[in-house]
């Protein structure tokens, strides 16, 4: 295939991808936002393996058995993953992106000349500062996801791990990387290649540094910093490879990726260069104990009569709604108590549930109508004038502690002011702690209801008294 061809091809692909990613951002059209994507990127494939120079059998042997593997592992993974689990998925995607930028950036070292990377006998400078710039992000990428991922899982604390002198180390680490790359570039007497061993395992114990110091509420912004950071380490590699469309698809993913990161910094009042640096979560401790506290606990009879009496509602939900699968159940509610005459509203904080989106895309599978949903700062300042804030399986995102205890991990983050309500009615199972692990203080609040419930079997048996 002509070069003229394939970099049109490529071209195009990219266009695809833009309008993919365009598409994804309204779920009307987040649909045909997938398949354009997909086509994508099926023809970025197509154009790759039509270019190779090689067509030895081995190499389609390889591909062959690459792609069969891949997409069967993807495929069950995808298909078994429940949708409260997405966040591990994406941090193990995430890993997965930083690890082939190392193993590309591996291979065009030991070998540079199938790369076509070599000019005078050596490896241009070029490609050196591509491959280098690979490893560096590739390896943070790999080893912060891979932290990301057994947070995410439980398998490791949520909490934040705070080393002594933390800043310090990362800063010393980042040092010597640089000295150990700018030693290969003026050809210090020293085996080149237990030299970039020794600057892939920096960077990697540089990726856990970052990402160990971060607690559980931080997550999101996380997760889409480690998406951003893949991106960016696979267009590096698209210059090694010489890949116009790797470079157009990960400066897509990282720049992408890194206005999420923003938004998601902005809306959780976190600063961005903070996260960049893996610096914030530190602070987090005081989780304080409420067990004796007098509570109001009712049931779903209370419930019913209280949401039949009220003349507007702001329904706010969250995790619990999504791992009791409630969202059915509570379109069902709610059309009866729109029947009724009643004004219901629901109320999206950005961070609810465990990814961007979450409760948008449970809500819309449920058929609720898009203007009945509000973001935190279109709606914030209606729960002063509502009868009922019905809060279905959250916590976090209602937690007063992140405007009055700045000694609170989530200290800063913007929340929905549910209390302001004339009632509150919470529907989870025990008193218990939300993601990041603390106390909500307004379980105990004099106009607030717990109902102790699974979500699902609360809002149909409110449903059928209704
Ligand atoms: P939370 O995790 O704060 O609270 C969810 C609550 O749901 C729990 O307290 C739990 O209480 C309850 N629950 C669990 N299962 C059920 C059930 N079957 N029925 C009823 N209730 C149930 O959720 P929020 O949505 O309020 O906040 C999200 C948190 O997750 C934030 O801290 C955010 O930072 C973090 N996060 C968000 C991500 C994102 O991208 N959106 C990604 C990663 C983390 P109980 O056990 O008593 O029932």
């Amino acid at each position: 295939m002509s070069n003229d061809l394939t970099s049109i091809l490529y071209l195009t692909s990219g266009i695809l991808f833009v309008l993919a990613i365009r598409s994804l951002s309204s779920p009307e059209t987040a649909r045909v936002g997938n398949y354009l994507g997909m086509f994508g990127m099926f023809l970025a494939f197509l154009v790759t393996i039509v270019n190779l120079d090689n067509h030895h059998l081995i190499n389609w042997i390889l591909i062959v058995s690459g792609i069969t593997i891949g997409a069967t592992i993807g495929g069950i993974l995808s298909k078994k993953v429940a949708m409260t689990d997405m966040p591990q998925m994406v941090a193990a995607l995430n890993s997965m992106g930083g690890l082939s930028a190392v193993c590309v950036a591996w291979a065009a070292f030991l070998s540079p000349e199938s790369f076509g990377l070599i000019y005078e006998d050596q490896i241009k400078v070029s490609s050196l500062i591509e491959m280098l710039l690979g490893i560096l992000i590739g390896s943070i990428t790999f080893s912060g996801s891979v932290i990301a991922f057994l947070k995410l899982q439980g398998t490791m604390t949520g909490a934040p791990v705070i080393l002594p002198f933390r800043h310090l180390l990362n800063i010393l680490l980042f040092c010597i990387f640089l000295i150990g790359a700018f030693s290969m570039f003026f050809e210090i007497q020293f085996n080149h290649t237990i030299l970039f061993l020794i600057i892939t395992i920096l960077a990697l114990s540089l990726g856990l540094l970052l990402i160990i110091p971060i607690g559980g509420a931080d997550m999101p912004v996380v997760i889409s910093m480690l998406n951003s950071y893949s991106g960016f380490a696979a267009a590096i590699i698209g210059f090694t490879l010489g890949n116009l469309a790797l470079v157009i698809t990960g400066a897509l993913v990282g720049s992408s990726g890194a206005i999420l990161s923003y938004i998601m910094c902005k809306a959780m009042n976190r600063s961005f260069i903070a996260v960049i640096m893996g610096g914030f979560g530190e602070e987090s401790i005081g989780i304080s104990s409420n067990e004796n506290k007098p509570v109001k606990i009712g049931s779903a009879d209370d419930a019913s009569f209280i949401l039949k009496n009220a003349s507007s509602i702001i329904i706010v939900p969250g995790y619990g709604m999504a791992v009791a699968r409630a969202q059915n159940a509570l379109k069902e509610m709610t059309d009866k108590l729109k029947k009724m005459g009643i004004k219901v509203s629901f109320a999206i904080h950005p961070v609810a549930g465990r990814m961007p989106g979450h409760m948008n895309v449970l809500l819309a599978e449920a058929d609720v109508s898009y203007d009945e949903i509000f973001e935190l700062n279109e709606i914030n300042s209606d729960f002063s004038q509502t009868d009922v804030a019905f809060v279905l399986g959250a916590n976090d995102v209602t937690n007063p502690a992140a405007k009055n205890d700045p000694q609170s991990p989530i200290y800063g983050m913007p929340i929905l002011e549910v209390e302001n309500a004339k009632t509150v009615l919470f529907v989870k199972r025990s008193l218990g702690i939300g993601y990041a692990g603390i106390d909500n203080d307004l379980f105990y609040q004099e106009n607030t209801m717990m109902l102790l419930s699974d979500a699902k079997k609360m809002t149909e048996e409110i449903s059928s008294n209704l």
